[in-house]
């Protein structure tokens, strides 16, 4: 584990790829790809945790994309997403734990 840098260190270059399909980190010339579907299913923001507790989870459409990638004070993104859901705050720490899931 990284102890000191990990939670506030941009991640390098992040971009989102061909037609909002996923978000890409670069990290020193390695590409993380995330799905904009397995990102829309983690949205942490008040309204899907509340979902997820109610045992409802938002379920991702099929075919969703991203709209917009707008960094936040230098630890985070606030992601958009074609079903016009922008409310999601994603620290870079957690993008990182995603893409760990996604087994990159
Ligand atoms: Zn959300």
């Amino acid at each position: 584990m990284n102890q000191h840098r990990a939670a506030t260190e941009p991640p390098g270059r992040i971009t989102i790829g061909p037609g909002g399909a996923a978000l890409v980190l670069h990290r020193g010339g390695a590409e993380i790809v995330l799905p904009a579907r397995a990102l829309r299913a983690a949205c942490r923001c008040a309204g899907c945790t509340a979902a997820a507790r109610r045992g409802a989870p938002v379920v991702a459409e099929d075919g969703i994309r991203l709209a917009a990638a707008a960094p936040i004070g230098g630890y985070a993104l606030n992601l958009a997403f074609s079903d016009g859901h922008a409310r999601g705050v994603f620290p870079f720490a957690y993008l990182d734990e995603l893409a760990a899931e996604c087994g990159a």
